[in-house]
């Protein structure tokens, strides 16, 4: 069960990475493949894989090699690290429809407050709900 909801972490940290990316930018989190953000060619499915295609490409685009940020990894190691420790603390209860949410906003206002010093409303107002909850 522990590979599982580590694959899911991984998984839902790539997505978060997206958030990350496309927020600043404007741009729809649910807007089409992912990018690279230099040369902008599609990224294909295959180099996307949480952790392993950024330990094969070895930190590079393939197109136009320019490095990626070791933000994309760190994300999605947090994702998965994050997910093994509530599920660890919690496992199968109802809580973790509060606090899974609730760490994924934590992780993505943690990103861009890191490189853009920016903590938009959409995700601190219903993060402060959640947080009460
Ligand atoms: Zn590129």
């Amino acid at each position: 069960m522990a590979v599982l909801v580590l694959l899911v972490g991984l998984a839902l940290g790539s997505f978060l990475n997206v958030v990350i990316t496309r927020l600043p930018l404007g741009e729809r989190v649910w807007a089409g493949r992912s990018r690279c953000p230099h040369c902008r060619d599609p990224i294909p499915w295959w180099d996307n894989l949480p952790l392993i295609s950024f330990l094969l490409l070895q930190g590079r685009c393939r197109f136009c090699r320019h490095p990626i940020s070791w933000r994309y990894p760190g994300v999605e190691l947090a994702g998965g690290l994050l997910a093994l420790a509530l599920w660890a603390r919690f496992p199968g209860s109802s809580l973790l429809l509060v606090y899974a949410p609730f760490t994924a906003a934590l992780v993505i206002l943690t990103g861009l407050d890191l490189e853009h010093r920016w903590l938009p409303d959409v995700i601190t107002l219903p993060g402060l709900a959640l947080g009460l909850v």
